[in-house]
């Protein structure tokens, strides 16, 4: 069977594709009907169609669409999680906390949207009322990386949806069999024609037409900070409305003061779960002088200890890279590390297993200074660095120095540091002796400089992309 896009309310066939399990590269996860420019435009069309009809219906009702496609993943999120980890390479654990995720934000939004009154304000003028309300904003065009294949079409899909805008929505090529499942949940839904089209094929045909087409008004964009602003230029210069959430170099600074165990769970966790294939990973561990060779030591005795395998198997801790170019990738950076004069203190190695996958073991580089490529640029891969720092004010001024700003962490006793911390550091989330990634659905997401663009994703601050505000002069 070849799974086809949904186009107005049809599933329609294409060109087949594939999608292969990164932890056994013989097994083949399903094939799916690659979209064509013409499918993506008729997806536009029908979106375009569908808008008035759906904005014009009551928050109650959508709201009760959104509740049923969560109860739609939470019944099927058993298979849902495993399908995930098939295609995608996170363990099962993790791959689970998605999909629950997932849920949890269609019921998030199902309530935020009748959390979301208009405002009434005094005129300067006699007897005139100023009525202030949110429009949806049209047709939205969001597109998704791969690496969390149903959170992050979720958190775009459900405030699209709720606050009454239709969606075209593009996953990434890698994973088309999560974007598949979360299409027919809001097709099973009842969601009428045209609402939701999903549209699976590549950046630069389905991506690309989203981004120029007059009739989408709004794009959502998660991805690389290169193919972010390529998107950006060509959106921006037709005026559409532009969301971009980007690439990361996060720094997590570990002071002298810091308690260790939990320095070392930290960074273990924001650098390494997820394979390191997180917008928020840890890929700079800023360490000051005093703790540093006790927590290179500690940190690596936990990466020894780490079980990097078929990330369906319940003992596993790091699932495999997605695929062989990321993996390629990844070898290229470490061994670029490796030229650039930092040590390898652990892992960076292919490792087989019984089956055939993209097995790498977690990669420790020491003594890496912020000059460094390995420093500077994203891996995406499960890959750190290790930076000294004199004292701590040499740690803000590194964790400030790149292009990115994502989120930072520090980890420390000291509250006055800590607050020092997060005032100065130029990051869109900071986390307190906590990894930077793992966030909460209902907290603002996103970052400043290369990391992202446009209003922030997730909570009740989505409102502000997925509506547009009207404000009304009335005299009665
Ligand atoms: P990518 O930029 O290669 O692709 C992202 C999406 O854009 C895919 O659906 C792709 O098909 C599409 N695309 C590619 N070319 C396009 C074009 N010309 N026009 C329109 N669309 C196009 O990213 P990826 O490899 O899928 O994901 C990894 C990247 O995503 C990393 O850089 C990571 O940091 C970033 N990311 C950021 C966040 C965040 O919230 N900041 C979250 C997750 C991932």
């Amino acid at each position: 069977m070849v799974y086809g896009n949904l186009i107005d309310g049809e599933w329609r066939d294409g060109d087949p594709f594939a999608n292969i399990n990164p932890s056994n590269l013989d097994d083949v996860v399903g094939e799916y009907a690659r979209a064509s420019l013409d499918d993506t435009r008729d997806a536009i069309a029908a979106a375009s169609r569908a808008f008035l009809g759906w904005s014009l219906t009551t928050p109650q009702t959508r709201a009760g669409y959104l509740e049923k496609i969560a109860a739609g993943i939470e019944a099927r999120c058993g298979a849902l999680a495993d399908l995930l980890a098939r295609e995608e390479g996170k363990t099962l654990r993790e791959a689970t906390g998605e999909v629950i995720r997932a849920a949890q934000l269609f019921r998030f939004y199902a309530g935020e949207v009748l959390r979301t009154p208009g405002e009434r304000l005094d005129s300067a003028r006699e007897g005139v009322e100023i009525q202030v309300t949110r429009e949806p904003v049209g047709v939205v065009g969001l597109i998704t990386p791969w690496n969390f294949p149903i959170a992050i079409p979720a958190w775009k899909i459900a405030p699209a949806l709720a606050f009454g805008n239709t969606v075209v929505f593009k996953p990434a090529e890698l994973v088309p069999g999560c974007a598949w499942e979360l299409a027919r949940l809001i097709h099973d839904a009842g969601i009428p024609a045209g609402v939701f089209n999903l549209v699976m094929g590549r950046g630069s045909v389905v991506g690309a037409e989203i981004t120029s087409n007059p009739q989408v008004n709004a794009i959502s964009f998660t991805g690389s900070t290169t193919t972010g602003s390529g998107i950006l230029t060509t959106a921006s210069a037709r005026l559409a409305k532009v969301q971009m959430e980007m690439g990361g170099k996060n720094p997590l600074v570990i002071l002298n003061d810091a308690d260790l165990p939990r320095a070392v769970q930290a960074a273990l966790d924001g650098a390494f779960y997820s394979t390191g294939q997180r917008c928020t990973a840890s890929s700079r561990l800023i360490v000051e002088a005093g703790i540093h060779d006790r927590f290179v030591g500690a940190l690596t005795e936990a990466l020894a200890s780490q079980v990097v395998g078929d990330a369906r198997n319940a003992e596993t801790t790091i699932g495999p890279v997605v695929d062989e170019r990321q993996l390629a990738q990844d070898l290229r950076y470490i061994d670029l590390g490796k030229s650039e004069g930092a040590h390898l203190a652990f892992g960076g190695e292919v490792l087989s297993r019984p089956t055939r996958g993209h097995y790498l073991s977690p990669a420790l580089f020491t003594e890496a200074n912020n000059q460094m490529r390995v420093c500077r640029e994203e891996i995406f891969g499960p890959v750190a660095t290790v930076i000294r720092a004199a004292n701590y004010e040499e740690a803000l001024h590194l964790a400030n120095d790149t292009e990115f700003g994502l989120s930072a962490g520090i980890c420390t006793s000291s509250l006055a540091r800590s607050m020092h911390f997060r005032r100065n550091v130029q990051a869109g989330m900071v986390m307190v002796n906590l990894p930077t990634a793992g966030v909460d659905y209902t907290a603002p997401f996103g970052g400043r400089k290369g990391s992202s663009y446009g209003s922030r994703e997730q909570g009740r601050y989505a409102v502000e992309f997925y509506t547009t505000v009207k404000t009304a002069y009335v005299v009665g």
